[in-house]
């Protein structure tokens, strides 16, 4: 029996290799020219990005993240996470709540003072619960700290209104403080948050990439790039998989490509399925590389919540990952500007982009032109899932008729949810185990 397995990327190499390791004959077909999707990597002149914007190896769940470090064994570098916001010109330690004492006294007073009165407010009960996003950013953290950094820093990286957006993610993605670790920190005694992320791994050769290709080994003769699906018919009991001008055939798929990719490639899907798809929400990013000659500061990586600073709202320091990311007496700075398909963003070329990301880090002193020795520019058009208010209702209808076709979505476009490397390991493995070995 033939399990074809659509997308190429984490999720669907990880789901080939666990298949083909159980006996199953396996076909991966990747619509690009390489595998890896989201985690592929490039080394140019010395220096290794990943392409899809900064990714660290880290997780709560401690099978996945063994699983992750075993591929890359005697390719790993571990690191302490030194992460900070830059804030007013400040370097605030990440999480912000935990790094109060790094603010001017004044905002350092209007945030603890705001939270402590939100605390006891909601404590009394005086509060009703919170509807959306950002309402339960002003419950869970106060005015101060929401006003200072966390709805400018969401607003710029959703590209989206956060009281437009649901709140049925946050409890385990964005860190819930102690009381005592607030208050602590604004007083200046130091506190971690976000703790299971203190320490993380990185290979040392290759970039995250490292990571899809020691998964992808066994499998390399099972992957077919260069494959984009565009259409997928059942038709005498298998799957006819076609990309427009050959057909493979399977008898059975799993899908691990973007649902609205799966969508448009599927017969006869009502309109009320295609119109919930299409109004699934998401971000694409653009990821701007610099290698310079002379050092970078010695952080993990850096949110920029102030608009004022330009479009980037995150950036990276990968030679600070791993000691062979950049040549000798060299550093490198990864910028990540998400944006909504479409926008002023997307029209702009990559000399555009290099040159506003350049004047963002000589405004903040990282760097000067003239340290600047590589330069380049990558696109994704699927970064985050967006999590408006009609999100749950879509995407429900969505997943209701592919449960009922009978086709099993597997990763982070394909479920639609913002999961990270450990969440699709999660699901590949969860897959494996109750819908395949039975
Ligand atoms: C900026 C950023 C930073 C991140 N940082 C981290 C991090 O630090 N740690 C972490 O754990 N996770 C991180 N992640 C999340 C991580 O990238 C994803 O969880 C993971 O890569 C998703 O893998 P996937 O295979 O599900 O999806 P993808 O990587 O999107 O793979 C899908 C594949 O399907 C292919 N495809 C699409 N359409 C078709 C078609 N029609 N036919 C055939 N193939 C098709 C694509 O080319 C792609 O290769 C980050 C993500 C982003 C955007």
């Amino acid at each position: 029996m033939t399990i074809a397995i659509l997308g190429g990327g984490l999720s669907g190499l990880a789901l080939a290799r666990l298949l083909h390791e159980k006996g199953h004959d396996v076909v991966v077909l990747e619509a690009e020219t390489a595998y890896g999707g989201l985690c592929r990597s490039k080394t140019e002149q010395g220096f290794t990005f990943d392409i899809g914007g900064s990714h660290i190896i880290f997780s709560r769940d401690t099978e996945v993240l063994l699983f992750m470090r075993k591929m890359i064994e005697r390719n790993e570098q571990r690191n302490d996470r030194n992460t900070k916001i830059f804030y007013k010109g400040h370097y605030v330690k990440y999480p912000f709540e935990n790094g109060l004492s790094d603010l001017p006294e004044k905002d350092r007073f209007f945030c603890i003072n705001e939270f402590v009165k939100m605390h006891v407010a909601v404590e009394k009960g005086e509060l009703p619960a919170p509807q959306n996003f950002c309402e339960w950013i002003y419950y869970t953290f106060g005015k101060g700290i929401a006003e200072c950094y966390m709805v400018p820093y969401n607003e710029k990286i959703w590209k989206f209104p956060t009281d437009q957006m649901s709140l049925h993610w946050v409890d385990g993605r964005i860190p819930r403080p102690p009381i005592e670790d607030v208050i602590k920190s604004a007083i200046g005694i130091s506190t971690e948050g976000y703790t299971h992320q203190s320490v993380f791994s990185y290979p040392l050769d290759g970039g995250i990439e490292a990571l899809v290709d020691a998964i992808a080994e066994p499998i390399w003769d099972k992957i077919r790039t260069g494959f984009r699906v565009t259409s997928v018919r059942k038709k005498d009991g298998v799957f006819e998989i076609s990309n427009g001008s050959e057909v493979i055939v399977a008898d059975q798929f799993i899908s691990t490509i973007p649902v609205q990719h799966l969508v448009a490639a599927l017969d006869n899907v009502p309109i009320s399925v295609k119109e919930a798809c299409a109004a699934l929400r998401y971000n694409a990013i653009v990821c701007v590389n610099i290698g310079i000659q002379g050092e970078v500061p010695d952080i993990s990586w850096l949110y920029i919540p102030e608009i004022a600073l330009g479009m980037t709202n995150r950036i990276s320091f990968p030679s600070n990952y791993s000691a062979h990311a950049a040549p000798g007496g060299c550093g490198s700075v990864l910028a990540e500007i998400t944006h909504q398909p479409g926008d002023e963003v997307s029209r702009m070329d990559d000399a555009a982009l290099i040159d506003q990301v350049v004047t963002t880090l000589e405004a903040m002193h990282i760097l000067t032109k003239e340290q600047i020795v590589y330069s380049s520019v990558e696109r994704q058009p699927y970064a985050y899932v967006v999590y408006d208010l009609d999100y749950q209702k879509n995407i429900a209808i969505v997943k209701d008729y592919c449960s009922t076709a009978g086709i099993p979505l597997v990763g982070r476009f394909s479920q639609f949810e913002y999961l990270n490397m450990d969440g699709c390991l999660r699901s590949v493995l969860d897959f494996v185990a109750q819908r395949m070995d039975s």
